[in-house]
């Protein structure tokens, strides 16, 4: 028998905040994140066990939880990394490799540094070449040969730089369309998405998460996408995970604990 289907919870950081904002995700705030994560009995995932999971029924740990990082940027090496190994978590770093290019921008991982997260279990997924916004990109090119060359670089230099091939892809921003889904499902186990708010730029227009992600039911008070709608489940279409900001829904203590207690109920 396959494990029922339970909600893992996905969280996509960028980083601490290098600027001022009124959202601030400092260490403090993190470190909090990932005490209270921690203190609930999570276990930090990857995607191969996500897949592992659905595909076979592989066992998860009682509490799995996602840990996603967008962009190579420097704190996360510097800053989270101590802070989640003291819980024995690992994350999953999207690199969309041009940036890695900015030589001397210090607000950026070296190559080398992102090969020491790898080297202690750390997991690479893939984010384009570019930052391009995707619904832009099929819009000048519907056959999606914009968007192949981008990922088929990111690949290739993932591959040269690290050995690896990604399993997972984050669609760059908010942005999603349907030529990059079908580009991501060939190369790709998973695609993710990003919830700041209930609504998704797409090459259709602006869309409903809910409606995206499939999920019935109306938006929540906060501002956000049914509850239903945040978590990854056995049956959440590989190709539009969720993953929740937490400078946006979620930034405060009581809203983070009610997202990873919503993740509880039933388990
Ligand atoms: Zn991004």
């Amino acid at each position: 028998m396959p494990v029922a289907a339970e909600r893992v919870p996905v969280t996509i950081y960028h980083g601490t905040s290098w600027r001022p904002e009124p959202k601030r995700l400092d260490r403090v705030r993190l470190a909090l994140h990932f005490a209270i994560a921690a203190d609930y009995g999570f276990a930090s995932i990857d995607y191969e066990l996500l897949a592992a999971w659905r595909d076979r029924g592989a066992a998860l740990p009682q509490r799995p939880i996602l840990f996603d990082f967008d962009h190579p940027m420097r704190s996360i090496h510097r800053v989270i990394w101590p802070l989640m190994a003291h819980h024995g978590y690992t994350g999953t770093l999207y690199v969309n490799t041009s940036w890695m290019e900015k030589v001397g921008d210090d607000r950026y991982m070296t190559w080398q540094e992102i090969r020491d997260l790898v080297a202690v279990g750390w997991r690479i997924g893939a984010h384009l070449h570019h930052h391009f916004n995707l619904a832009y990109l099929a819009r000048l090119d519907h056959s999606g040969g914009l968007i192949r060359e981008q990922m088929a670089l990111n690949n290739r230099i993932l591959l040269e730089q690290l050995g690896v091939v990604p399993v997972v892809f984050a669609y760059t921003g908010t942005t999603f369309s349907v030529v990059a889904e079908a580009e991501a499902r060939r190369r790709y186990r998973f695609a993710r998405l990003w919830i700041t708010g209930a609504s998704y730029e797409t090459d259709r227009g602006t869309m409903r998460f809910a409606d995206l992600a499939g999920v019935e039911g109306p938006d929540e008070s906060d501002g956000g996408p049914p509850l239903a709608a945040r978590y990854v489940t056995a049956d959440t279409s590989p190709h539009r995970l969720p993953a929740m900001e937490p400078q946006g829904l979620i930034y405060e203590e009581a809203a983070f604990r009610r997202y990873l207690e919503g993740a509880l109920s039933g388990g």
